[in-house]
């Protein structure tokens, strides 16, 4: 007996895994030109439970070609109200798909299943019709100027909003089904084309995905999805010529080549990258809601988050008293596979990944921290490690400085320095993509919020995310924003034209 047997996968699921996973381009499923496939494992019990084509710079040039021969096509005269109710459309088909899209979520990433089925629903769903929404409210405006000398009221200028054009989205593994989402709902609202690579480690649900765009009624060439490895297909993906804009989520090291790899046609470029949030503790915050919300920041899908609160600065008063209720939360979570419900807190994504963690932790300890809790690997099989807490941390520590990307949480105290020493201390690290302020102090929560540097703060909770909010990284946690209004805008551009009368 397999464990797909005993963990009950329903048979579209297993049917799903045991079909013949091809290339999405040009409304047609494709063999790669390599012929080469990529084994798809269960990070939870090592098993492989697919394999996926290996795309090339070769299946990336035919995706791109068919996007832009898309980008003019018929997706091109579509109203922009039927543009909207296609998106409806491909939304009803994720709730209809609802339950397999979230158990492969679970087979392919690891996280918990309630956690895959809360995104899918809250953050996939609801991001395309919202995104569905915008498309018949994009448009420009009227300027009231007279250019050249003409006289006042002899000319107008209007602006109009334009696709930016065809599109390269390269994403990672952490939340495989909603970063693809979260990059094909406002540009297909925007009226973009798109060539989707995934992640090599969790293709899945994008491919599944992919069949749900086929019966949306979105016209072939308008999405492509290539899955293979990023020093093939993302970079010759970044690479392309005929491109108009990549936008990646992902790490900052590979976020940097992306950047380079863009300068032949200087297309346009949005990063989303890492982290290292803070999150501070004032002497005066509900502790009955910090202590979870501190625990959930940092450990919300094992760490492998790119919002993730891994630095707790919090007030000498409070120090133990935090440390004991977060420690007995963590020690809480039920390890083990996300599609046994009771299950909580799921592996890590890969072998490579559990290994980086593991160096990160005993760093940790030989530079003088003090593990509080945690510090192992779970079981035989699977990539689990146990949530791990340090106390006595220094900013000079390379776990309080380096992105982690894993179940490690950093606690550090301070005692009475102004909210801009705090600030100094929150702000020493090369990232600024979002943070925390824990206080009853209305005041105080303001002013700490405004001195962070990141692109996101919440006060009284850790990353809060909707549809409606933008998103995005200061510093080198990237460049530009997603979500909401900012998010759509990356995916338009003006044009002005002006007439003479
Ligand atoms: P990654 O190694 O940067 O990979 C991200 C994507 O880029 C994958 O599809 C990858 O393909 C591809 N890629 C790799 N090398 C490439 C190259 N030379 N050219 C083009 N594409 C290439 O990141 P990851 O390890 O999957 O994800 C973890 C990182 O993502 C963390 O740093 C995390 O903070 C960040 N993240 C940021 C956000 C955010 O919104 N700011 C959200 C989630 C995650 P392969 O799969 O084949 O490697
Ligand atoms: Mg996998």
């Amino acid at each position: 007996m397999t464990n797909k047997d005993k963990l009950k996968i329903s048979e579209e699921a297993k049917n799903f895994l045991e079909s013949e996973h091809l290339l999405f381009i040009d409304g047609e499923w494709k063999q790669s030109s390599s012929g080469e496939k990529i084994p798809v494992f269960d990070p939870a019990t090592e098993e492989k439970i697919a394999e996926v084509q290996s795309g090339t710079t070769k299946d990336i040039d035919l995706a791109v070609n068919a996007a832009r021969e898309a980008l003019s096509g018929e997706w091109a005269n579509i109203p922009s109200h039927d543009r909207a109710q296609i998106l409806h459309r491909l939304s009803d088909e994720i709730e209809a798909n609802f339950s397999v899209l979230s158990e492969l979520e679970v087979l392919d990433n690891g996280m918990p299943l309630e956690l895959a089925q809360y995104s899918i629903a809250s953050h996939g769903v609801t991001l395309l019709r919202y995104y569905a929404s915008w498309a018949p409210k994009i448009h420009g405006k009227t300027i009231p100027v007279s250019p050249g000398g003409a006289m006042n009221g002899e000319s107008l200028t209007y602006t109009k909003r334009e696709p930016i054009g065809v599109v390269g989205a390269i994403i990672p593994w952490n939340s495989p089904l909603i970063f693809a989402i979260l990059k094909l709902a406002p540009a297909l609202a925007a009226g973009c084309t798109v060539v989707l690579k995934p992640a090599e480690l969790t293709p899945l649900t994008a491919l599944y995905f992919g069949h749900l765009i086929e019966k949306s009624g979105i016209p072939k060439g308008v999405v492509n999805i290539v899955t293979g490895l990023g020093e093939t297909a993302g970079d010759a993906l970044a690479k392309h010529n005929d491109v108009d804009k990549i936008t990646f989520t992902g790490s900052t090291e590979v976020g940097k080549k992306i950047v380079s790899s863009s300068i032949n046609n200087l297309k346009k470029v949005t990063l989303e990258l890492g982290g290292k949030s803070p999150v501070i503790v004032f002497d005066d915050a509900d502790l009955e809601k910090t202590i979870p919300g501190v625990a959930r920041a940092c450990f919300f899908l094992q760490g492998q988050n790119c919002m993730a609160g891994t630095r707790v600065f919090v007030h000498e008063d409070i120090h133990d008293e935090l440390v004991a209720g977060v420690k007995s939360m963590a020690e809480s979570f039920q390890i083990g596979h996300g599609l046994i419900q009771t299950n909580d807190f799921g592996p890590l994504i890969s072998g490579d990944q559990r290994k980086r963690v593991m160096k990160y932790i005993k760093q940790g300890i030989s530079e003088g921290a003090t593990l509080v809790c945690g510090g192992n690997e779970v079981n035989d099989r699977g990539y689990f490690i146990e949530p791990t807490i340090f106390t006595d941390v220094t900013g000079e520590m390379s776990i309080a400085k380096e992105e982690i990307f894993g179940p490690v949480l950093c606690i550090e105290k301070f005692s009475n320095e102004s909210l801009e020493e705090i600030a100094k201390r929150a702000n020493k690290t090369t990232y600024g993509l979002s943070g925390s302020v824990w206080t009853n102090d209305i005041s105080t929560g303001h002013k700490m919020a405004a001195l962070i540097d990141s692109g996101q703060v919440s006060i009284n909770c850790h990353a809060a995310v909707d549809s409606a909010i933008p998103f995005g990284g200061n510093k080198q946690s990237g460049w530009g924003r997603e979500f909401g209004e900012e998010g759509l805008d990356s995916y338009l551009k003006t044009k002005a034209t002006t007439v003479m009368y």
